[in-house]
């Protein structure tokens, strides 16, 4: 028998309240036929292999209503623009000494006495945390795995980008900072990205120096290959595991902390709520995921660099662990949530091989650089691909964008996948697939340097696929693989509630509306060795804050709501696994807020969210007990926030009503299918405030470009 929360139980518990019916001239609420178990949803972009029709099959008889008639402008809430007003106003290039100059200090024997929370120990989180111990500050360092290390940045593998200018091919920071605001699609802010392109060479110093074994060219300069979006090769790998190997260093770093007693470790500690008192940020309440015990751990500041939330989709690259709960429950808390729908589709993914896979693998960036992709002219040509002719193959990316060709960055890759296929010339089960094919490059280099530049990842697809990818071309298909929204900080990394930072994939970051390869370990790294270490200081300097005690309200309330969502979950006792929802969610997403967006898709996906929302918290079922190891409970947490965070993507999706980077409205496009941006009226960062019981409320930061002209993207 379920037992649904009640009323009071949402408001103690900070639970999602009871979608109510909008009025009927704003949501008109209807069925369109597909209501019981076997119906048809839809039939729109599958990219994952698994439609809607599967979703409605496999999940059962969900209640599938659309929503008509719904105006895009009344599911939020106009707000106050909000502005950074931490970058100095001087030239773009002075502007991070000038901060780090202008930044109060806080003398050494000072900083031991303060205390700083890290959530997470991915790259970001990791770098952080041995930066500001090694600096001498107190600080807490938490992640849900049973290591730090196994964080998931150990599953980047295509590389690191900086602007060295080892190849001598024109790089420098000027280019790398207008290839990132150029990638983006002129949706990040000027001051963040220059200074990441600043930064980019300190790390690979920092590196190199922790014994980062990345790979060497015979001269002994470090090798560099290059990445999709731009025409030099800057990003420095280390085979197919430089996620692996930068976390090894940025691990052993940390491990001296701890060994030095400046850094005390949680693992297996996930964190559930975010401890705000008098406004500014102070704790976090986690859950020790073996004993069940929920714990309360106090500071002076806390750091987020928890990653990214692209498993709301619940099929992606990301590792399955992947969450947005920490970010989310910050958010419900005050601080904003910055665009939210911009998600990255990675172009070279194995396709989805049937209905029961829960995960999907990354064929790194990094093998377009010798890999060739195609199609079959015509979408009759059955043939094994061998024995295709090259006049009846269509390298379509080299024939679009003859200057660029396979390295177009990641949304044009994708979005021209998704066009051949849509054509009826897709590859492989179901034609969603095309070549990523190597023969050239083995005729050219010899099969030992291919192995020796990718083995592991052809090991990897043979493993996965059963077949040889040095004799017969890879099948790839997009899928999501990162996404550039999160928490809105300013130039210093803090975020809109004082003392919370956030770092890493966690925030927004520098990325605008598309993250070109090899820049997010660069983003990662730059926030944790090189910017938090230099701005936190001028937050602690401004204390001392009054220090916390366990019984204050504001404590004692977020343990309480902790502690009644669990028993909440715990008690519904319903019908449906969490997994059933999380994949009925993905499918949604992927669908209506996935490659292509329409204004109808999107209303039809916010109706449909609230409900299966409304079902969850009536019907899921969570076996077991809080005082265990119980995967089925942390799952659960995680899936209630996903699905409120996949409404908000779906409203910030609807809301703007122009193509940029990955997010493409059908309605918006270029005679080409380009993606085509409305600068005049969505040049701002959308950055939402929570709504409660009303509607998100939306922030509008607007982006000024000094340094480098706004204009259609060409990579032809
Ligand atoms: C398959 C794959 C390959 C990639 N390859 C590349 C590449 O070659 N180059 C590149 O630049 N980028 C790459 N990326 C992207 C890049 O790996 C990520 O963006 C980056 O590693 C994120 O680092 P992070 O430190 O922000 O977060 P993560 O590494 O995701 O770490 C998050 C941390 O937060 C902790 N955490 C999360 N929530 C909680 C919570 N509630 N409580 C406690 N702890 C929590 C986790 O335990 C973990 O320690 C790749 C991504 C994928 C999926």
């Amino acid at each position: 028998m379920s037992t649904p929360p009640t009323g009071e139980q949402r408001r103690r518990f900070g639970l999602p309240h009871r979608h109510r019916r909008e009025p009927a001239q704003d949501f008109a609420q209807h069925h369109d036929g597909d209501a019981t178990g076997g119906g048809t949803a839809t039939a729109t972009d599958s990219g994952t292999g698994t439609t809607m029709e599967t979703s409605t099959q496999a999940t059962g008889s969900h209640g599938s209503s659309s929503f008509r008639s719904l105006d895009a402008d009344s599911v939020f809430e106009a707000g106050a623009p909000i502005e950074d007003k931490k970058a100095p106003h001087v030239s773009i290039e002075k502007r991070w000494d000038e901060r780090k100059f202008n930044a109060k200090l806080v003398n050494p024997a000072n900083r031991r006495k303060l205390s700083v929370i890290i959530v997470g120990t991915g790259l970001a989180g990791a770098s952080a945390a041995a930066t500001l111990g090694e600096a001498g500050y107190h600080v807490k360092s938490f992640c849900y795995q049973d290591s730090p290390r196994r964080a998931h940045s150990i599953a980047a593998q295509g590389g690191i980008n900086a602007a060295k200018n080892y190849r001598n091919d024109g790089d420098s920071v000027y280019r790398l900072f207008y290839d990132t605001v150029k990638g983006g699609d002129f949706r990040s802010r000027e001051s963040n990205v220059y200074r990441l392109a600043q930064v980019s060479t300190q790390i690979i110093d920092q590196c190199v120096a922790q014994g980062v074994p990345f790979a060497r060219e015979y001269g002994g300069l470090l090798d560099n290959r290059s990445f999709g979006g731009v025409q030099v090769s800057r990003t420095f790998y280390a085979r197919g595991q430089t996620g692996q190997q930068l976390l090894i260093g940025a691990y052993q770093a940390l491990e001296r902390q701890i060994a030095a007693k400046t850094v005390e470790m949680h693992t297996r500690h996930e964190m559930l709520e975010l401890i705000v008192v008098d406004g500014r940020a102070r704790g976090v309440v986690v859950r020790d995921m073996v004993s069940g015990e929920i714990e309360t751990h106090l500071a002076d500041v806390v750091v987020l660099c928890t990653g990214g939330y692209g498993n709301v989709f619940y099929l992606s690259t990301n590792a399955m662990g992947c969450n947005v709960t920490a970010t989310w429950r910050a958010h419900r808390k005050g601080a904003l949530f910055a665009n939210p729908c911009y998600t990255q589709i990675h172009p070279t993914c194995i396709p989805v091989s049937g209905d029961y896979q829960s995960k999907l693998t990354l064929m790194s960036e990094s093998l377009r650089n010798d890999g060739r992709i195609w199609v079959p002219k015509s979408g009759e040509d059955k043939r094994d691909p061998r024995e295709i002719p090259e006049d009846e193959r269509d390298y379509y990316l080299e024939r679009i964008y003859p200057a660029f060709g396979n390295l177009v960055p990641r949304d044009i890759a994708s979005r021209a996948a998704k066009n051949v296929c849509d054509e009826g010339r897709g590859v492989g089960p179901g034609g969603l697939g095309v070549y990523l094919d190597f023969a050239d490059a083995i005729d050219r280099m010899g099969r030992k340097a291919v192995e020796a530049k990718y083995g592991n990842l052809f090991d990897m697809y043979a493993q996965i696929t059963g077949e040889n990818p040095y004799e017969t071309p890879m099948r790839i298909y997009p899928a999501v693989h990162y996404t550039m929204g999160g928490l809105w900080v300013d130039y210093d990394l803090e975020s809109s509630i004082p003392g919370l930072f956030v770092a890493g994939e966690a925030n927004f970051s520098d990325h605008g509306a598309n993250r070109l390869g090899a820049s997010a370990l660069m983003q990662g790294l730059a926030d944790g060795y090189f910017v938090l270490p230099n701005t936190i200081n001028d937050y602690l300097a401004s204390g001392p804050y009054p220090k916390v005690e366990e019984d204050h309200p504001a404590v004692v309330e977020a343990v309480e709501s902790v502690k009644g969502r669990i028993e909440t979950l715990l008690g519904i006792q319903g019908t449906r696994t969490v997994d059933s929802f999380h994949k009925e969610l993905g499918h949604i997403m992927w669908d209506y807020c996935g490659m292509e967006r329409t204004e109808e898709g999107l209303c039809k996906a916010i109706g449909r969210i609230r409900e299966l929302r409304d079902e969850f918290w009536s019907d899921v079922k969570v076996l077991g007990a809080n005082e265990e190891i119980n995967q089925a409970l942390e799952r659960a947490g995680r899936v209630a926030d996903f699905l409120e965070l996949g409404e908000l993507m779906c409203i910030d999706a609807l809301h703007r009503r122009e193509s940029c980077g990955g997010h493409f409205r059908a309605e918006s496009q270029t005679e080409d299918g380009e993606a085509l941006r409305h600068d005049d009226e969505f040049a701002y960062v959308a950055a939402w405030e929570y709504g409660g019981e009303g509607k998100p409320v939306l922030h509008k930061e607007d982006l000024h470009y000094e340094y480098v002209e706004m204009k259609q993207r060409s990579y032809k």
